[in-house]
C-alpha cells in the first residue's frame, strides 16, 4: 500500500461526529411543543428555514442564548469520538473538514465544549450568529435568491455536500492521497459517490446513507460500517 502522507477526513456532524441531531435536540430539551411543530411542518418548509423560524419562536417565548448553549454542551457526544479525532490529529498527516447541514453556532459551541475548536480546517455549514437580544439568526448556506446547486443525485434544496466537497478539494490542491468520509445521512450519499477506490466511507448503520448505498449503489470507494463511535476509533487506529 502506498504511503499516505496527505489524508483528508471529512465529517458530517449530526449523528456522525456527535451522537445526536443539533437542530432537533435543542428543541427537545427546551421546548418539546416546538419540536412537535417542526415534525408537522417539515414537509412544507425547507429545513433550515424551519429551524430559523423555530429559533425565532423560542426567542419570543423567552428562551435564552445561555439555555441554548447549555443544551448544546450537554448533547450526547461519545468520548470515543473525541479520543479518535484527537489521536488522529496528533499523528500529524491528516486534515479535517466538516460538512454539515446544521449551523456554524451549534457546531462551534459543541466543539469548544470538547476542546476541539481547532480540529477543522474548514466548517462548511449554514451561517448563524447571535444578535444582541439573544436571538440566533440562521440563514441558508445557499441564499434562496441566488443560484442554487445543480446536483442531480437527489440532494435537497440548499446544500449539495458533493459540490461543497469538490470545491474544497479544488481550493486545497494537490489532491489528498486518501479521503475518509464519516457520515450517516441521505445527503452524505452525493459526496461519497465522488470518492475514489483508495478512499473509505465510514457509514453509520441503519440510517439514510446506508439505505442509499444498498439501494442505489455505484460507489467506487471502500465501505466500512459502524454503530458506535468506539468502532470509528478502532478503524482510525487500524489505518
Ligand atoms: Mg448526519
Ligand atoms: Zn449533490
Amino acid at each position: 500500500m502506498p504511503k499516505v502522507d496527505r489524508q483528508l477526513v471529512v465529517y458530517d456532524f449530526d449523528w456522525s461526529m456527535a451522537d445526536q441531531d443539533t437542530d432537533r435536540w435543542i428543541f427537545e430539551v427546551l421546548a418539546p411543543d416546538l419540536r412537535r411543530n417542526m415534525k408537522k411542518l417539515k414537509d412544507k418548509i425547507q429545513w433550515t428555514d424551519l429551524v430559523a423560524q423555530t429559533l425565532r419562536d423560542a426567542h419570543k417565548r423567552g428562551i435564552t442564548r445561555e439555555q441554548i448553549e447549555h443544551a448544546l454542551r450537554i448533547m450526547p457526544f461519545h468520548p470515543a469520538m473525541e479520543r479518535a479525532v484527537k489521536h488522529l490529529q496528533a499523528a500529524g498527516n491528516t486534515t479535517f473538514l466538516c460538512l454539515s447541514n446544521s449551523n456554524s453556532v451549534f457546531i462551534s459551541t459543541i466543539l469548544e465544549a470538547k476542546n476541539l475548536q481547532n480540529l477543522f480546517k474548514e466548517i462548511i455549514t449554514n451561517p448563524a450568529e447571535w444578535d444582541e437580544s439573544g436571538l440566533l439568526k440562521l440563514r441558508r448556506k445557499i441564499d434562496l435568491d441566488g443560484p442554487q446547486h445543480s446536483c442531480t443525485v437527489g440532494c435537497n434544496p440548499n446544500m449539495c455536500k458533493g459540490e461543497e466537497l469538490e470545491a474544497f478539494l479544488n481550493r486545497h490542491a494537490p489532491r489528498y492521497n486518501r479521503i475518509i468520509y464519516v457520515g450517516d445521512g441521505t445527503n452524505d450519499f452525493c459526496p461519497v459517490l465522488r470518492l475514489r477506490s483508495q478512499d473509505i466511507v465510514l457509514c453509520r448503520n441503519h440510517r439514510g446513507l446506508q439505505k442509499r448505498i444498498v439501494k442505489e449503489g455505484g460507489l467506487q470507494c471502500q465501505v466500512k460500517y459502524w454503530g458506535g463511535a468506539w468502532e470509528v476509533e478502532e478503524i482510525f487506529s487500524s489505518l
